[in-house]
């Protein structure tokens, strides 16, 4: 027998695959709820692991540190995408893992994603599976260049993408993506030209009741999301749109957690589903000071099958934006004083030790009476932050 749902009267342990700064923010909304938290992830002090004495360091592919850490959780969710669904195959003949190794299967692969959402009459741009060199060629002739190829698996903020914009381009991405020690298998899409970027954030429960968060726009830079904006602003119908077709994809793969769907507005006012993240979402960030229930809090009630919680908006607007790493060396800031006299921002730090580059290592939220108040109270709050 599988341990069941959260019972309050019983200590009760959601177990995180993944220590990053998703799984800090369950765990922070977890805790508020009275539930332990078990976090397993290669390496020690994650965010999330120095919050907990439940911390498995030696990772999920160390067999023993596996066991503890499957002893140590009643139930067990997931902040990484990444993770081997033989591993969730594993978990689930003795706790419940959600999202299921089913739904990972149908997320892992970029092309099986699309297919699967495809055939359910979601809008995609045209994509194609590519197998050899001459598919790209065929692509880029039957729809026209520039065209996107991406990795099937393990994308993430923009590695794993190549914009070929002629066919002589062909020949270099196919040999980076291909022709390496590990080959990594692509798929072909259309270029869109899109006049925005949107994202919905769905909670599923195991009964199948879902919240639907409000639609917002992702602003990316060098293909990583620096500004979220909340509500989207777009038109009502846009907004149902977007909302309707992060519901089916959800829906479509019996997405039980939360999931975040990345959507493209195109230049003809048409929305085309992007990719689904079958976790919470840096696009949903804002959810905790803006929503009545976060997207954390609503994942875990999905995973332990509670109600879930009102995804409305309690604020007209928010504005998210990412503190990514603006040097290397240590993870803390050199002042943070002059942003906190600003009223109605919240800072995030994810208590990452060490500092890159482009490095996600916290956000702020900003809330307002609309979104150019809240815009302009989040940038004056960056201003201010110092690294
Ligand atoms: P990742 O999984 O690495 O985040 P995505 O497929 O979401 O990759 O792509 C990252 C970014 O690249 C998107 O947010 C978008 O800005 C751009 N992009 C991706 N696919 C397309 C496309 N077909 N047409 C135009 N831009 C795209």
């Amino acid at each position: 027998m599988l341990p069941s749902i959260y019972n309050p009267s019983e200590p009760f342990t959601i177990g995180l695959l993944g220590g990053g700064q998703l799984a800090k923010m369950t765990a922070q909304a977890a805790y508020r709820m009275g539930l332990r938290v078990a976090v397993i992830e290669h390496g020690e002090n994650s965010p999330a692991g120095v919050m907990t004495k439940l911390e498995f360091p030696a990772g999920w592919k160390d067999p023993e540190e596996l066991e503890k850490f499957i002893q140590a959780s009643d139930i067990i969710t997931l902040e990484n995408e990444f993770i081997d669904p033989e591993i969730l195959d594993h978990i689930a003949e003795r706790r419940y893992v959600f999202p299921t190794a089913d739904t990972m299967r149908l997320v892992q692969d970029k092309y099986v994603q699309k297919q699967t959402f495809a055939a359910v009459g979601v809008p995609t741009p045209a994509f194609a599976v590519i197998e050899t060199k001459q598919d790209l060629l065929n692509f880029g002739e039957k729809h026209g260049y520039p065209f996107v190829a991406k990795t099937r698996r393990f994308g993430y903020d923009g590695y794993g993408n190549a914009t070929i914009k002629r066919d002589t381009e062909i020949d270099m991405v196919w040999r980076r993506f291909m022709e390496g020690e590990e080959p990594r298998p692509l798929l072909a899409e259309s270029f869109v030209t899109f006049t925005k970027e949107l994202a919905v954030m769905v909670a599923r429960n195991k009964r199948g009741e879902v919240a639907v968060y409000p639609c917002v726009q992702t602003i990316q830079q060098g293909h990583i999301c620096v500004t979220v904006l909340a509500p989207a602003p777009i038109e009502e119908q846009l907004q149902k749109r977007a909302q309707e077709i992060a519901l089916t994809c959800v829906e479509t793969i019996n997405g039980v957690g939360v999931f975040g769907v990345e959507m493209f507005l195109t230049t003809d006012n048409e929305i085309l589903f992007n990719e689904i993240a079958p976790r919470p979402h840096n696009s949903g960030h804002y959810t905790i000071e803006a929503c009545v229930t976060s997207q954390y809090e609503n994942c875990v009630r999905a995973v332990t099958n509670m109600p879930l919680g009102s995804p409305a908006m309690r604020v007209p607007a928010a504005c998210m934006i990412n503190l990514l790493g603006e040097r290397t060396g240590s993870g803390i800031p050199d002042s943070v004083v002059e942003m906190l006299k600003i009223d109605d921002v919240a800072l995030h730090l994810y208590g990452k030790k060490d500092v890159r580059m482009g490095r996600k290592m916290g956000h702020l939220t900003a809330t307002g009476a609309s979104i150019d108040e809240a815009f302009a109270r989040a940038n004056q709050a960056l201003e201010r932050f110092i690294w």
